[in-house]
């Protein structure tokens, strides 16, 4: 999977680009040299997700439980990361993340997006060392659903 490749911004005059959060998840990172990321999510944490999950995703094509742990990631991220463009997509985006999760799907769908979250990438990158990435995933994946649901209800 690669996102788009789009024309890259005009180099900032004076030096590195600042770090920047991620539209998405809010996680601030340096930015990814040489690539944009979508409207949704900075290319920083794009690259960071699909470098950590690159292995995995390897195993998926002959191992079923990675295959299920890429599909849950996958979903998981797009549920952090909406095209803000497409705002009725992540319902059932949400939808499909609870049932992968084995839960019952919340009928009330979040009018607003979360302003936190408890998880986000950079947080499955660095505990990584520590946890295996399934684990990992699963975690992320459980917050990220808690994460809208608590925003339904506020
Ligand atoms: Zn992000």
């Amino acid at each position: 999977m690669s996102a788009p490749h789009r024309s890259a911004p005009p180099a900032s005059p004076g030096g590195e680009p600042e770090p920047a959060a991620c539209p998405g998840c809010g996680a601030v990172m340096a930015p990814a040299p040489g690539r944009t990321g979508t409207d949704g999510a900075a290319a920083a944490c794009r690259r960071l997700f699909e470098e950590t999950t690159r292995g995995i995703r390897e195993e998926a094509a002959t191992d079923p439980r990675a295959a299920a742990t890429v599909a849950l990631a996958d979903t998981a991220y797009a549920a952090q990361h909406p095209d803000p463009a497409d705002p009725g997509a992540v319902h059932g985006v949400l939808d499909t993340l609870v049932r992968r999760l084995g839960d019952d799907p919340n009928p009330d769908p979040a009018p607003q997006r979360p302003r936190v979250w408890q998880m986000t990438p950079a947080d499955i990158a660095a505990d990584l060392d520590v946890v295996g990435l399934e684990a990992l995933v699963e975690t992320w994946a459980r917050t990220v659903a808690e994460d809208w649901s608590r925003a339904a209800r506020s």
